[in-house]
C-alpha cells in the first residue's frame, strides 16, 4: 500500500490535490504582482486602466484565447505520464513543491548565466549542487577547498558533455604546464607521465602551480599565465596539441555496452571521435570488471591514454547498476602503473536512488538495515556501488527523471571543485582561495563554467525547493524510490505468476534481474522457435502499449516501452541463456532475414508512486498483467 507520506507530494493521477496547487499558484501569482507594484509605486500604470475596453485589446485577447484553447485542446493528446497506467519511459507525475516553485519563479524570469541576471537563483543552483553532493557522499561544506561543485544543465546529455570537457581539461593541463616550464615547480618527468595523471593528482599540481604563482611578482605572474594559456589544449585544439607532443595519442573513453547514446554524441562534439569510445563487455548488463582489466592492460601495452572510465548507475534500457567500486579500485591500481584516468558515473537515471542509501546525518546506510525493508534490495554489489560514489571524480544525475522535477533539469557534479578552474572561460583558471572569495562568490558568473549560456533560474528554484521539502535521505525523499523499488519487487513476483499461469501458451522471462526499478519482459508464443516471428509478436504487443494518434487516449489501457537485445552487446553466454528461456532456436538468430539480428523485449519503468494498491483494492500491476494476457492471447489467435 502506498505510504501516506506520498499523498501530499503530487497533483495526483486524478488531480486529487488540485485545490492545493491552485491555491499555491494564485497565492504566488498575486505575490508577484504586489512585488511589481511595490517597485516604484509612484510610477503611474503604463497600460491605461481603460485599455481592456479598446477594440484592439479585445481583438488581441480573443486571438490569444482562441490559440490557447487550441493549444490546450491539442495537449489533451499528450502522453498521460501522470497515470499509474503509464509504465513506459523515465517520467511520471511531478512533485508539487517543484511544480509550484517553477510557476512561482517563471514571471521573475531569472537567467542563471550570471549573478547580474539572477541574484537569487544562482545561489539556489549552487546549493542544489551541494544538496546533490551530499546525497552522493561528496564533501558538501563550501568552506572546504575540496568541496564538491555542481550545476544544472538542460539534461543528462549536457551533463555528460561537461564530464568529457572537464576530464579533457584535467588530462591536458599537466602537459601544457610542462611545456610552459615554470622554473622551480616540480613537474611530471615527461609528456606521457603528465598525460596520465589522475584528476586528483592534476588538482594537486594545479594547487602547486597556484602556490608558485603567488610567489611571483605581478608582471611575472601575468607572463607565466600567458605562457601556460598559449600551450593549453583549449587554446591549440586537439590536433595541434597532439602534434606538439608526439608521444601522446588521442585519449579513449571506456564505457559499458549499456552506455546512453549521449556518450557517442559527446565524443563527436568534443572532436575525440566515436571510434575513441570503447564499450566494455557486460555480465548481466553490468560492466564486467575482468573485461575492463583486459582493456586497461591492452591500453597500457599500446601506450593508449584513457580519459575516463564511465560507470552507469541505472542503465537507460535495463536499470542495471555498474560496479562503481571496481572502477574506483581500477583507477587507483592503474594510476600506480602510470595509466591514470578519471571515473565518471552516469547516474542520470538512478542517481536519486542514492537517497535510499543515505541516513539523515549524511552517512551511508547499512546494507542489513536496508535489506530489512525490502525483499531483495539492494544486492550487496549495488550497495557497494552506491557506497563508492563518494570516491568517483564526477557524476551526472537528472532531477527531471527520478527527481520528479519538470524538464529540463539535469545536473553535473564534480567531486573537487578546484578542478572547475580549468573550465573557466576567461583565463582566470588561476585563483588562490583568498583571491576569488568564497565558494558562492567564485561561481557567481556561472556562465563561465558551464556549457550553456542563458538558462532558466526557475529550474534550480524548483529543484532546490523540492530538496528542502524532501531532504535527500531515506526518511524523506527516499519515500519515492522506496515505493518504486517495492513496485518492482511486486512486478517481479507478478511476472513469475504470469509466466506460470501462461505456461504452455506463452514463454515469459525476465532477462535481467532488476538492480533498481526498470524491468524488462521477454515473451514468445509457445510453439514458436523463430526469432523473427517472436520479434514481430513483441512489436505488435508493444504497438498496443504505445501512443496511437488515430485513437482517443482512453482507448489505451496501458503504456509501456520496448527495447532490443543485440547479441554483439549481450555476449554469447547471456544470448544463449535468453534464447533458451524463450525456447528459441539459436540458428534463427541473425540468420540473414528481416528483423532477426536482435531480440525485442518489453521494457517497464516503474516510477509512478501509485502503482501498488493504494487502499482501494486496485493494483495497477495486476491489471497490467491481465491486459498483457488478453492482448497476447488475441495476437496469438489472429497473428
Ligand atoms: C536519460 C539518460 C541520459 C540522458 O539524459 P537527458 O536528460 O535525456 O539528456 C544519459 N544517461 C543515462 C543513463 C540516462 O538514463
Amino acid at each position: 500500500m502506498t505510504s501516506p507520506a506520498i499523498h501530499p507530494c503530487f497533483l495526483g493521477p486524478y488531480g486529487e490535490n488540485d485545490t492545493l496547487l491552485e491555491k499555491l499558484v494564485v497565492e504566488f501569482l498575486r505575490d508577484h504582482v504586489y512585488w511589481r507594484r511595490n517597485f516604484h509605486p509612484e510610477d503611474p500604470p503604463a497600460i491605461p486602466t481603460g485599455a481592456a475596453g479598446e477594440p484592439a485589446f479585445r481583438d488581441f485577447e480573443a486571438r490569444m484565447r482562441r490559440e490557447l484553447h487550441a493549444l490546450s485542446a491539442s495537449l489533451k493528446r499528450s502522453v498521460p505520464f501522470h497515470s499509474p497506467r503509464y509504465i513506459g519511459h523515465m517520467v511520471s507525475d511531478l512533485l508539487l513543491p517543484g511544480l509550484a516553485a517553477q510557476f512561482l519563479t517563471l514571471p521573475y524570469n531569472p537567467n542563471n548565466v550570471s549573478i547580474d541576471a539572477a541574484p537569487v537563483t544562482i545561489d539556489l543552483e549552487l546549493k542544489v549542487g551541494l544538496q546533490l553532493a551530499r546525497m552522493f557522499g561528496f564533501v558538501d561544506d563550501p568552506a572546504r577547498p575540496d568541496c564538491a561543485f555542481g550545476h544544472l544543465t538542460s539534461g543528462g546529455t549536457l551533463a555528460n558533455f561537461q564530464a568529457l570537457r572537464l576530464a579533457l581539461a584535467l588530462k591536458a593541463f599537466p602537459v601544457a604546464l610542462r611545456a610552459a616550464a615554470p622554473p622551480g615547480l616540480a613537474l611530471p618527468v615527461d609528456d606521457e607521465a603528465a598525460f596520465n595523471l589522475t584528476p586528483s593528482a592534476t588538482v594537486a599540481l594545479l594547487e602547486a602551480w597556484n602556490g608558485w604563482l603567488a610567489q611571483q611578482t605581478p608582471a611575472e605572474r601575468r607572463h607565466w599565465r600567458r605562457a601556460l594559456a598559449a600551450r593549453r589544449l583549449e587554446t591549440l585544439g586537439l590536433a595541434d596539441f597532439l602534434a606538439r607532443h608526439p608521444t601522446l595519442r588521442s585519449p579513449r573513453v571506456l564505457a559499458p555496452v549499456t552506455a546512453h547514446y549521449s556518450w557517442s554524441k559527446g565524443m563527436k562534439l568534443m572532436g575525440l571521435g566515436r571510434a575513441q569510445l570503447e564499450l566494455v563487455p557486460e555480465r548481466g548488463m553490468r560492466l564486467d570488471p575482468g573485461a575492463l582489466e583486459d582493456i586497461l592492460e591492452r591500453c597500457r601495452r599500446d601506450r593508449q591514454p584513457v580519459l575516463l572510465c564511465v560507470g552507469v548507475l541505472g542503465s537507460t534500457e535495463f536499470g542495471t547498476i555498474d560496479p562503481v567500486d571496481e572502477l574506483v579500485a581500477a583507477r587507483e591500481r592503474w594510476a600506480a602503473q602510470g595509466l591514470g584516468f578519471g571515473v565518471h558515473v552516469d547516474a542520470a537515471w538512478g542517481g536519486y536512488l542514492a537517497t535510499l542509501f543515505r541516513e539523515p546525518d549524511g552517512s551511508l546506510r547499512k546494507l542489513s538495515d536496508m535489506r530489512e525493508e525490502f525483499q531483495d534490495f539492494p544486492a550487496p554489489e549495488v550497495h557497494a556501488a552506491v557506497g563508492a560514489l563518494a570516491k568517483v571524480d564526477s557524476i551526472t544525475v537528472d532531477p527531471h527523471k527520478l527527481g520528479y522535477i519538470p524538464y529540463g533539469a539535469g545536473a553535473f557534479l564534480c567531486r573537487d571543485q578546484r578542478a572547475m578552474a580549468l573550465l573557466a572561460e576567461d583565463a582566470d583558471y588561476v585563483f588562490s582561495p583568498g583571491e576569488d572569495g568564497d565558494f558562492f562568490r567564485r561561481y557567481r558568473q556561472l556562465g563561465r563554467y558551464i556549457p550553456e549560456g542563458s538558462k532558466p533560474g526557475a529550474a534550480p528554484a524548483a529543484v532546490y525547493v523540492t530538496h528542502r521539502v524532501l531532504p535527500l535521505d531515506h526518511q524523506n525523499f527516499g519515500a519515492l524510490p522506496r515505493e518504486s523499488i517495492l513496485a518492482t519487487g511486486a512486478f517481479r513476483t507478478a511476472a513469475t505468476r504470469f509466466a506460470a499461469r501462461l505456461a504452455g501458451r506463452l514463454h515469459c522471462s525476465v532477462p535481467f534481474e532488476p538492480d533498481s526499478n526498470l524491468i524488462c519482459l521477454a515473451l514468445n508464443p509457445a510453439g514458436n522457435r523463430d526469432v523473427a516471428t517472436m520479434n514481430r509478436f513483441v512489436r505488435a504487443l508493444h504497438e498496443r502499449l504505445s501512443y496511437d494518434p488515430r485513437q482517443p487516449l482512453q482507448a489505451r489501457e496501458f503504456f509501456g516501452s520496448m527495447t532490443t537485445l543485440r547479441p554483439e552487446i549481450l555476449g554469447a553466454e547471456d544470448t544463449a541463456r535468453v534464447l533458451a528461456s524463450l525456447d528459441l532456436d539459436p540458428a534463427t538468430l541473425d540468420a540473414g532475414g528481416e528483423d532477426d539480428d536482435r531480440i525485442v523485449i518489453l521494457r517497464h519503468t516503474l516510477m509512478n508512486p501509485f502503482l501498488l494498491d493504494t487502499g482501494n483494492g486496485i493494483s495497477y500491476l495486476e491489471m497490467y498483467f491481465e491486459y498483457l494476457e488478453r492482448t497476447a492471447a488475441a495476437l496469438v489467435a489472429t497473428p
